[in-house]
């Protein structure tokens, strides 16, 4: 695996490769401290793509907690062991100023169809203004074919294919499905800040979001709701929000006739100063 911190450095050799024939580039960004979640996207980019490139980039603008931010784990050594075993060819790790020559205030504003203002735009202000910022940066610097995201960040990648449609961008978005524990918790770098007793607690999300699957035809969504909330409540967990919503507007689904969309559940909770989310497609 190639590693590089210099943009034009890693440019040139993109440069070359894409001169030298029929060339395509997936590209996988991320914040490191990689788990097996990220590294299926690193294997269902090379699946489809020629050349694949992972970034790791903590980025500071879509972090709303200073605490949040600061303690966010950084294990670049495992994150190389880990890309090297699944064969990935390019690992690009900048440093902000890298990223961020003029400093990190918003530059370009978007229009995302008040998509960022809901759920987690609600819970963590200017959040997707800092998302869409370094991957609009990220994707001028690496240029891919393909962008590989996971459905764990559900609305992330809902307000990135709106980005590629405005931008009018040729990259082809392509989402994988979220990797989870045995026990169900989605995998996320965040938990390795829970204990034990923290993570087997943090299953309750996973139990819910099954539980909506499984009475979304069965149960009105406000009783799926709220039977969720109350589940979490009780499990010493604090609830953001869990709402079934659309999933191509994220407005909320209130009746049995909009069942026929296509739905999903998400959540996000507290366990602790720890902030976890989580989704599922119900239908
Ligand atoms: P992050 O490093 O958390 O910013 O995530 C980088 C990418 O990995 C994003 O596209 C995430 O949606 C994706 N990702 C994170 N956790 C998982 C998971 N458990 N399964 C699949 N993809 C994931």
């Amino acid at each position: 695996m190639k590693i590089f911190k210099n943009i034009p450095e890693l440019q040139k050799l993109l440069e070359q490769l894409k001169n030298s024939g029929n060339i395509t580039i997936g590209f996988v960004p991320t914040m490191g401290a990689l788990h097996e979640g990220h590294l299926k996207l690193i294997t269902k980019s090379k699946t489809i793509s020629k050349i694949t490139v992972c970034s790791i980039f903590v980025n500071p603008t879509q972090f709303n907690n200073k605490e949040d931010l600061e303690k966010y784990p950084r294990v670049l050594d495992s994150d190389i062991e880990k890309l090297e075993s699944v064969a990935c060819d390019i690992l690009f790790c900048p440093d902000v100023e890298d990223i961020y020559p003029d400093g990190q205030d918003l530059k370009e504003k978007y229009d995302l169809l008040g998509l960022d203002k809901k759920w987690e735009g609600e819970f963590r202000p200017g959040h997707f203004d800092g998302v869409v910022q370094v991957v609009k940066r990220l994707l001028d610097i690496v240029k891919p074919d393909y962008l590989v995201m996971g459905q764990k960040d559900f609305q992330q990648f809902t307000i990135i294919s709106i980005l590629l449609k405005k931008i009018n961008s040729s990259i082809k978005l392509i989402i994988e499905p979220t990797m989870r524990e045995k026990s169900g918790l989605a995998m996320s770098s965040r938990n390795e800040r829970l204990t034990n007793k923290e993570k087997e607690t943090a299953t309750i999300l996973y139990k819910t979001l099954e539980f909506a699957k499984n009475n979304f035809k069965k149960i009105s969504i406000k009783n799926i709701e709220k039977h969720c909330i109350d589940e979490i409540e009780n499990s010493g967990m604090k609830v953001e929000y869990f709402k079934i919503v659309s999933e191509d507007n994220l407005e909320p689904v209130f009746t049995s006739h909009e069942k026929q969309e296509k739905s999903v559940a998400i959540v996000a909770a507290w366990m602790g100063k720890i902030r976890l989310i989580d989704n599922m497609i119900l239908n």
